[in-house]
């Protein structure tokens, strides 16, 4: 808009000026004329003579405007002036435009080269066309290996699997060069024209210091495992003895459900620091969750805060995962126990199973006291409890949803939870089609030498 404005006024000069010599010329060639007796020939003469004159201006403008970088600027007069003015000045723009462009190139380019994080730019083929020095550093590269594609340089199972998904919500943790100590994680970023900036960061310290915390606690809850037993077995055996009178009894009862949360903390600390070590050997086998659900139930029946609680299974087949038993066990067996523990005598709970299209979907459903939403999203954080009393009143370590959540994701799964306070909690875990085990596959690894082991 402000360029019409701009350039209107401009326009309307040159105009007026092209006006005033076509009038003038033409008046001139007409007067020429009738001096010699021929006012009409001198008027067309006049006309032709700016005919002619405009086609030298369109011809000099046309071919400063084909060969425009090589030429000089042209002699272009009139409203031909106007039309090269313009021209120039677009030139001059689009010349401080490129510039600026440059330069905003050339100061990302610095400050990629300048960040600690391996760099690399990719177009939409997966073809490399830029890496920063860190990126040279950690991966060799040559200026050879422009335009290479990045899967060749970067050649891990699960990075390939990582970059053609296309789906980069969540960075990537992987060895590399694969099975050294060195680990990186890649996180990527996709450009609406396709190009994607690939960044590596280098984590091994931190993954050793993971690593050491995860040994520091596996080993002491391993070291604490053993003198835990002999205690609660001395106090037993004291609470029962027949010299205890009933004063010591009371004492030794509460010492032994101390012991036993304990024991219970030891025990949910083992399975959390098991679940989290990505290198332990996991078997996967086909674990037929009706049954486990079904045994789950018995065993909450059997607890302490079992009190005329209604448990109803919505389960219209046996559904077959591919899983870890004891991983799975601890996931529905927290959220059912849970769901006995902190809901008063009486109440109901639901565990369903569907098959949405999306995968399998586990859900524990109460009508209890309900969950304040401030407290929904810190719940699987570990020993994040609403209600610190009741919870250690409950035998609760404030790990259960924690393990829950781990034991989830080395399934691909996830845990949603819904609550409102009041009405009840839902605790859904949703597990990928691919971990479903279909019934041919059941069949054949019933028949045929067993590639799938079945858990039932
Ligand atoms: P804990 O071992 O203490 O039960 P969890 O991680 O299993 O720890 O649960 C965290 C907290 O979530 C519990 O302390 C409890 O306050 C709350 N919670 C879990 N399940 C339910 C439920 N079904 N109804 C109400 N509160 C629940």
């Amino acid at each position: 808009m402000s360029s019409m404005t701009d350039t209107t006024p401009a326009l309307r000069n040159y105009f007026l000026a092209e006006l005033k010599y076509v009038v003038v010329l033409i008046f001139s060639w007409t007067l020429f004329g009738a001096f010699f007796g021929y006012p009409i020939s001198g008027t067309l003469f006049g006309f032709a003579v700016y005919m002619v004159w405009s086609l030298i201006q369109i011809y000099r403008l046309n071919e400063w405007i084909k060969h425009k970088k090589k030429s000089r600027v042209p002699v272009v007069r009139g409203i031909y002036g106007y039309f090269l003015e313009e021209s120039l000045n677009q030139k001059r723009e689009h010349k401080r435009e490129n510039k600026k462009l440059k330069a905003a190139m050339a100061r990302q380019r610095d400050l990629m080269e300048g960040v600690r994080d391996a760099a690399i730019l990719v177009d939409a083929s997966g073809k490399i066309q830029w890496y920063n020095y860190q990126a040279r550093q950690m991966l060799d590269l040559k200026s050879k290996d422009r335009e290479k594609p990045v899967l060749a340089i970067i050649n891990d199972p699960t990075f390939i699997k990582y970059f053609s998904k296309g789906k980069f919500v969540e960075p990537l943790s992987l060895q590399f060069p694969a099975k050294s100590n060195h680990w990186v994680e890649a996180s990527i970023t996709k450009y609406k024209n396709g190009d994607r900036i690939i960044l590596l960061r280098d984590i091994t310290r931190l993954r050793k210091l993971e690593n050491m915390r995860r040994d520091f606690i596996a080993n002491l809850s391993h070291e604490l495992r053993t003198p835990l037993t002999v205690l609660r077995g001395y106090l037993e055996t004291l609470q029962i003895h027949p010299n205890t009178d009933d004063s010591l009894k009371r004492i030794f009862i509460q010492m032994d459900e101390q012991g036993l949360r304990m024991a219970n903390l030891v025990q949910d600390l083992t399975t959390l620091s098991h679940l989290e070590s990505l290198e332990q050997d996991r078997q996967e086998e086909a674990v037929n969750i009706t049954a486990l659900i079904e045994r789950i139930v018995r065993d909450a029946q059997s607890l302490d805060t079992f009190k005329n609680h209604k448990i109803k299974t919505e389960i219209q087949d046996d559904y077959f995962l591919l899983g870890v038993e004891t991983e799975l066990r601890s996931v529905f067996g927290n959220l059912v126990f849970n769901a006995v523990r902190y809901t008063p005598p009486g109440s109901k709970i639901t565990i369903a199973v569907s098959k949405p299209k999306s995968g399998l979907r586990v859900s524990v459903e109460d009508n209890g006291p309900g969950i304040e939403e401030k407290h929904l999203p810190r719940l699987t954080e570990r020993f994040y409890r609403v209600d610190k009393s009741r919870s250690t009143g409950t035998g609760g370590t404030g790990l259960g949803l924690a393990i829950a959540k781990h034991a989830l994701a080395s399934h691909n799964g996830r845990l949603s939870i819904k609550s409102k306070v009041g009405e009840g909690s839902k605790f859904s875990c949703v597990f990928p089609k691919e971990k479903l085990v279909k019934k041919e596959q059941l069949e054949k690894s019933q028949s045929n030498e067993p590639s799938l082991r079945i858990v039932s």
